[in-house]
């Protein structure tokens, strides 16, 4: 595996690969790797030959700075998870490299950034999309790999390859849970253990609408209250809980089959997201 640490190595490194034929696949992330990283990774396997992961902790996408000071890195084990999962490149640049003093351009999706993560935590998406540019950019990937874990994000990302005519096809893989159906994620291991009892709440709220709507409900405050309730005991600070069409992220009234059913709520300080898509 490669290690490269600028953005213009990586950008030598794709000319190359490109040139001998290989398809290339990118995968973002914030490293802390954990089974949700290594199911994407795993999925980039199956569409190219080269597959680069990123690690970079992406200060501007954090809109409270205790968030980006306790953010967990682990990036030995990270490095240890990347050479095991068969990975072909890893891009690890440094916050200096990527953002210099001089550096002064931020590349912003309107519309589906204006709600939900987009409303809570101001600056989160022009963080996020204005770092994606950059990835795209020097390792030139034929798709890029996210997870829906993060829907609202994908649906941002999508948007923003559409719309600056970014040849790179968007792949979304599902997310990866616990046992107990919390997903995966790097902020987890930040909550105690009477917090990680509670989250668990979320999934089954999700799971509990998703049973719902298979078994007919359509009614949006139908399928939305209940996951209120079973979340509001365990969780006194939710944020939103809303169904929305999967490509604009607008409310429905009625649900269909690939709608999107987000949640997000805060536990001890603790942002945590999950969604669910409707299906029969
Ligand atoms: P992060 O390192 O948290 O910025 O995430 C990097 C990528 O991994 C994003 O595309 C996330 O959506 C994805 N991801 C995070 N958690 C999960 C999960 N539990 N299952 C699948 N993908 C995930």
């Amino acid at each position: 595996m490669k290690i490269v640490e600028t953005a213009r190595e990586l950008s030598d490194l794709s000319r190359s690969m490109r040139q001998s034929g290989q398809k290339i696949a990118l995968v973002p992330t914030m490293g802390a790797l954990h089974g949700g990283h290594r199911s994407l990774i795993h999925v980039a396997q199956q569409h190219a030959e080269f597959v680069i992961v990123s690690i970079f902790v992406n200060r501007l996408q954090f809109n409270i700075e205790e968030d980006f000071a306790t953010y967990p890195v682990t990036l030995e084990d990270d490095i240890a998870i990347c050479r095991s999962s068969g990975v072909s490149a890893l891009y690890m640049p440094s916050s200096e490299s990527m953002y210099p003093e001089s550096f002064a351009t931020s590349v912003e999706v309107s519309g589906l950034t204006a709600r939900f993560e987009g409303a809570s935590r101001p600056g989160h998406f022009s963080g996020v999309t204005t770092v994606v540019t950059k990835l795209v950019t020097a390792s030139a990937p034929d798709i890029a790999i996210f997870g829906q874990k993060d829907f609202q994000q994908f649906a941002v990302l999508r948007k923003l390859m559409t719309d600056l005519d970014i040849p790179v096809d968007m792949v979304m893989a599902p997310t990866i849970r616990e046992e107990d159906g919390l997903a995966l994620s790097s902020r987890n291991v930040r909550l105690n253990k009477d917090s990680r009892r509670r989250a668990v709440s979320i999934s089954q709220g999700l799971f509990h609408s998703l049973s719902l709507f298979q078994s007919g409900v359509r009614d949006t405050h139908e399928l939305v209250e209940p996951v209120r309730q079973i979340c509001s005991d365990e969780i006194k600070n939710i944020d939103y809980i809303a169904i929305v069409d999967a490509q604009t992220l607008e409310d429905v009234s009625e649900a269909h089959a690939g709608d999107v059913l987000l949640f997000a709520g805060t536990l001890d300080g603790i942002r945590l997201i999950d969604n669910i898509i409707f299906c029969a």
